[in-house]
């Protein structure tokens, strides 16, 4: 098995259950990808996915077998804001996206203003078909409800959430069924509030008390306890068929100890790295995957600051903000108050101490095109960020308040659902299906989010062992 972030733990877990004997090589030192952790001001947060979405019951039932299920924990409810350069406002809460499911709020009437307020309602009015057909977010909302729901509402979330614009994303890749809900309700505002509804009521995510990366150690824990071979430190160079075994081959090198080498074999093959990797390592079994490269990852980095400051005590941006790209005054585009957001978090602090995580990367910075705040060097970024932070949340936030941060830089991390990427999936799931004992698992076929990816990721290993004629034992 190739690459041990989520997806790659889920599926070694499933294997062993089967009873097979399972080796999962991962690049890394550590295992977990993008659900991983770091220490900040001596207490352990996370460094990358803080919550999992609750819509559907796939990661609560990997937490309950993993024996976790006394530490789920849910966000406080004041919910987050969004900053428009004309300031902070309460976020829309109703609909998905950003995309109202409501427009009956004075709140919502003044952040679009009198005359995207206008416009948002003519989605009431339009014939379904408007918009069915669209591609993006932004051509979908835009058709529907103009622009300034997509600028002030629609475009804070998916930069914040996403790190992409909705000119940028696949509507059907971040939203199944959005466009389906827009044709049987003949709204936009009734799609959306149909999708909102159809989350479990009140809650649409749930974190663990010491945050996700205890999912990623309970996992490493368990396939420990069940004898599969773990392997950090080493990339997998490149695979191929093994014609002695009828089976796989994979080449390893270590960085670490002068790029020694070495070949792995096994008969069943599951590519759990990132999409990037994955395209480059199977295009060595067969060259038709090299046409189907997805779009480059967004690069993000996030600065967590602990800061001494009890006038944040009163939460005065509730658990965070979305910032709207047109803003100029702030270069973060989200902020957590990770202290007001967990109780685990504050419960760890002593009084008047928070914690923020801002992140940084806006446009979805990538390697060809850099968002300049990624070019900064920690320091600067942890400067940039206390601005930052002072303005999101209305409080003056002095260098002297600040007890320690910490920047995390995700290169790889986060797949970029762009136009036409739900038919790419479905290129290199037929391309894999026609490798002789083969899956490829990860956010980048899946959906980005850890609901998303352990779904995915075990019914694509329940499908590769049923077609063996094997069964996972129960827990
Ligand atoms: C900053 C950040 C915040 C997020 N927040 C949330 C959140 O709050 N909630 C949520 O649900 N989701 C969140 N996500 C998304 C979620 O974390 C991911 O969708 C999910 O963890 C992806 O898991 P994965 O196993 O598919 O990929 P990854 O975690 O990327 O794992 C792939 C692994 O493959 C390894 N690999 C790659 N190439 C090789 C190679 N050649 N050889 C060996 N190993 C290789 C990589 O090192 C990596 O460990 C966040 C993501 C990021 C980056």
């Amino acid at each position: 098995m190739v690459g041990g972030g989520i997806a790659g733990l889920v599926a070694a877990r499933d294997l062993a259950k089967a009873g097979l004997r399972v080796s999962l090589v991962e690049s890394r030192p550590q295992f977990g990808g993008a659900v991983g952790s770091h220490m900040v001001a001596e207490s352990v947060f996370d460094s990358g996915a803080e919550s999992f979405a609750t819509r559907t019951p796939d990661v609560a039932a990997l937490i309950d077998e993993l024996g976790l299920t006394d530490r789920v924990c849910t966000p406080n409810q004041a919910g987050s804001w969004v900053y428009l350069p004309d300031g902070a406002r309460p976020g829309e809460r109703s609909g998905v996206l950003g995309i109202p499911g409501d427009l009956s709020s004075d709140a919502l009437r003044q952040t679009l203003g009198r005359l995207g307020w206008w416009r948002a309602k003519q989605d009431l009015k339009r014939p379904a078909r408007i918009g069915s057909q669209a591609t993006t977010v932004g051509e979908l909302v835009r058709a529907r409800m103009g622009s300034a729901v997509v600028d002030k509402l629609v475009a804070p979330f998916t930069l914040g959430v996403h790190s992409l614009h909705p000119d940028d994303l696949d509507v059907d890749a971040v939203a199944p069924g959005l466009k389906q809900a827009l044709r049987e309700k003949g709204s936009l505002v009734a799609a959306a509030a149909s999708l909102r509804a159809a989350t479990p009521a009140g809650q649409n995510v749930a974190s663990l008390r010491g945050g996700m990366n205890v999912l990623a150690e309970a996992l490493v824990r368990d396939l420990t306890r069940r004898g599969v071979k773990l392997v950090a430190g080493y990339d997998v160079l490149a695979l191929d068929r093994d014609p002695r075994r009828d089976g796989w081959m994979v080449v390893q090198r270590q960085p670490e100890a002068g790029d020694k080498t070495a070949i792995a074999r096994g008969e069943l093959l599951v590519m759990a790295a990132d999409g990037t990797s994955a395209i480059r390592l199977l295009s060595g079994a067969d060259p038709e995957f090299s046409h189907l490269q997805p779009d480059p990852s967004p690069r993000v980095a996030l600065a967590t600051l602990v800061v001494d400051c009890p006038a944040l005590d009163s939460a005065p941006r509730g658990t965070g903000v979305l910032v709207s790209p047109a803003v100029t005054d702030v270069r973060a585009k989200a902020m957590t108050h990770a202290s007001a957001k967990w109780e685990w978090v504050r419960d760890a602090l002593p009084e008047g101490r928070h914690v923020v995580r801002l992140s940084y990367g806006r446009g979805g910075g990538t390697d060809a095109q850099p968002a300049p705040e990624l070019e900064l060097s920690d320091d600067q970024l942890v400067r940039l960020a206390l601005r930052d932070a002072s303005r999101l949340l209305g409080v003056p936030i002095e260098p002297q308040d600040l007890v320690d941060a910490d920047v995390v830089r995700w290169e790889q991390a986060l797949s970029r659902p762009s136009a036409g990427h739900p038919e790419r999936v479905i290129k290199v799931r037929e391309g894999v299906s026609r490798l002789p004992s083969a899956i490829a698992v990860g956010a980048w076929l899946a959906g980005t989010g850890l609901a998303a990816v352990v779904a995915d990721t075990r019914a694509q290993v329940a499908a590769l062992l049923a077609s063996r004629g094997v069964h996972p034992a129960p827990d």
